[in-house]
């Protein structure tokens, strides 16, 4: 495990004045370049040949790395030019996805904005809920077991990527015919099957705040507000019902994209407690707590309960729609403010007030 000890005695090294922001090119990388050269930042870009096309029409990258994978990045050649280039790295879901909590906390020997000792506590779905629960926010209920299950489910999958392979089934006979048909479609394998987690489907449309959490200011800060465009789920509606029993059409949830929401302001205040709540917990759980961009994951019904069945501690792609602007973004900055810009913010603060080493870990 990296600690904050061995992160300090980087930055000790690092000449400050130069500090760099990099990521991985991908999912929220855009965002947070735009944001950091909004900054005065220079910025570093590992991505694959075959993107790095973004990476050169945009004007937002000052160094390109190209890797032929992502876990190049626990090479220790790499991460030597990185400390090298002073890089503090922001952390997005092309981290979790593509390395593991493992990797993270213990091989990434560069400064990453945010707190790594909550990655464990994220990774885990049951710790992940106890989290959320503690925090006194409303989940799903979950099942223990297919045999248990008694009202309509969805089928998770660990470490699932965006949703890939979810299904839904309301009998402990439909789930495992269900399992059945996706092991043979080849969307699941049998250890998908064994591991899969069972949660009580809400049914309401989904709604992801995301927050900022100022170590430096002691606040949350609700920043954006989306929801996703997946497919096929979102596109089953366009069928008519008689040919979804014909071709016998599952549900998935794979990403391809985000809208923005604006949310009926009477629910405003539950959602600012939810994050607020979340990250006091956190506090208690790896202290400093969340450090940096956040987002909950959320089901609101029609009797406008918030069910929370999921917590990202980092940059979600969802901030995306905020590059720019969001509503929540401006009532509280004025113009030109988003995800990829406050983390700029923060880090250009905490190095004027010789505060680094409090935001990164
Ligand atoms: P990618 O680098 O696009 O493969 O994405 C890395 C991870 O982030 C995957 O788990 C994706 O499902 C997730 N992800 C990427 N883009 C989005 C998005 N627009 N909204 C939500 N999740 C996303
Ligand atoms: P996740 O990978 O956990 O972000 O979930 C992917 C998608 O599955 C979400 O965007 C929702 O559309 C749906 N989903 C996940 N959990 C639930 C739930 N408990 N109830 C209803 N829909 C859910």
């Amino acid at each position: 495990m990296i600690d904050a000890q061995a992160v300090g005695k980087i930055i000790e090294k690092y000449d400050q004045s130069k500090l760099s922001i990099g990521t991985l090119g991908s999912h929220s990388s855009l965002n947070i370049f735009k944001g950091a050269k909004e900054e005065g930042f220079r910025t570093v870009c590992i991505c694959k040949e075959k993107d790095a096309i973004m990476y050169q029409k945009y004007p937002l990258v000052d160094e390109l790395i190209i890797v032929k994978d992502f876990t190049e990045l626990l090479s220790e050649q790499l991460q030597d030019r990185l400390r090298k280039l002073n890089v503090v790295l922001i952390p997005h879901g092309s981290f979790t996805a593509y390395l593991s909590t493992e990797q993270l906390t213990d091989s990434l020997k560069v400064p990453m904005l945010g707190n790594r000792q909550l990655l464990h506590w994220e990774a885990n779905r049951k710790s992940q809920e106890e989290w959320l629960r503690q925090a006194g926010l409303r989940l799903p209920a979950t099942f223990k077991s297919p045999d248990d299950i008694d009202c309509l489910v969805i089928a998770k999958l660990q470490g699932a990527k965006g949703g890939r392979g979810y299904f839904l089934a309301n009998t402990p006979k439909g789930f495992y015919k269900k399992a059945e048909e996706m092991m043979k479609r080849g969307l699941v394998t049998k250890q998908d099957i064994e591991t899969v987690h069972l949660q009580e489907y809400a049914l309401g449309v989904n709604v992801y705040p995301s927050y900022f959490s100022s170590i430096l200011n002691n606040d949350v800060e609700l920043l954006a507000m989306d929801r996703r465009y997946e497919s096929a789920v979102d596109s089953i509606g366009k069928i008519p019902a008689q040919q979804q029993l014909e071709i016998d059409v599952a549900p998935t949830y794979t990403v391809v994209g985000n809208f923005p929401i604006v949310l009926r302001e009477s629910l405003l205040p539950e959602i600012m407690r939810m994050g607020e709540n979340v990250h006091k917990k956190a506090e208690e759980l790896a202290p400093p707590g969340i450090i940096g961009p956040f987002c909950l994951e959320t089901v609101i019904t029609d009797d406008l309960k918030i069910y929370c069945f999921e917590i990202s501690a980092r940059i979600v792609a969802g901030t995306n729609v905020g590059i720019g602007t969001s509503p929540y973004a401006y009532l509280r900055y004025g113009e030109n403010m988003y995800m990829g810009r406050r983390i700029a913010m923060e880090l250009k603060e905490a190095v004027k007030q010789k505060r680094l080493h409090e935001v990164v870990a």
